[in-house]
């Protein structure tokens, strides 16, 4: 199980991901510039889902600029090369729990708190597809709910 939910050492998580970061950008020859790597550790920051413009409005503050293309290329570069993804159900982005390794990403997504758990769970649908003659050029797994954290303090209770 990927971390996102439960209590963990998240220095070690943001510090292991930055070094895989880096270590894949060198070795397939990516730069990973200034911006790109700052982007990288605000989404870093914690499991929850950030959107471009919550990402721009710390890019601006730490003075990469304001202008929305310059929070959209920092963030279409991170997913383009798997260091982070974008979920659909939240227009957002989160930070890859197993960057370096191709990988088909699920997901719980708590729209309590927004945080997300990646899960290496198999793509469900892959064994249909193959037998139809399908090619899965992309799928996305998002579950979506509200974690233990939000279920015990009521947060994201429907509205009654
Ligand atoms: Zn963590
Ligand atoms: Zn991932
Ligand atoms: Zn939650």
């Amino acid at each position: 199980m990927a971390h996102g939910f439960d209590r963990h050492d998240h220095r070690a998580c943001v510090a292991s991901a930055l070094s895989a970061a880096e270590a894949a950008c060198a070795g397939r020859g990516l730069a990973l510039t200034p911006l790109r790597r700052r982007t990288l550790e605000i989404l870093l920051e914690s499991h929850a889902a950030l959107g471009a413009y919550d990402v721009l409005a710390r890019l601006e503050a730490e003075g990469f600029g304001s202008k929305p293309p310059v929070a959209y290329r920092a963030l279409g570069f991170l997913v383009d090369n798997g260091f982070a993804h974008r979920i659909e159900g939240l227009s957002a982005y989160v930070a890859c729990a197993r960057p370096g390794s191709p990988h088909e990403p699920s997901f719980l997504v708590c729209r309590g708190c927004r945080r997300v758990a990646e899960e290496a769970i198999a793509a469900p649908l892959a064994p249909e597809a193959e037998a139809e003659g399908f090619a899965v050029e992309r799928m996305v797994v998002e579950a979506q709910g509200l974690c233990s954290a939000c279920r015990e303090s009521g947060r994201g209770a429907a509205p009654c």
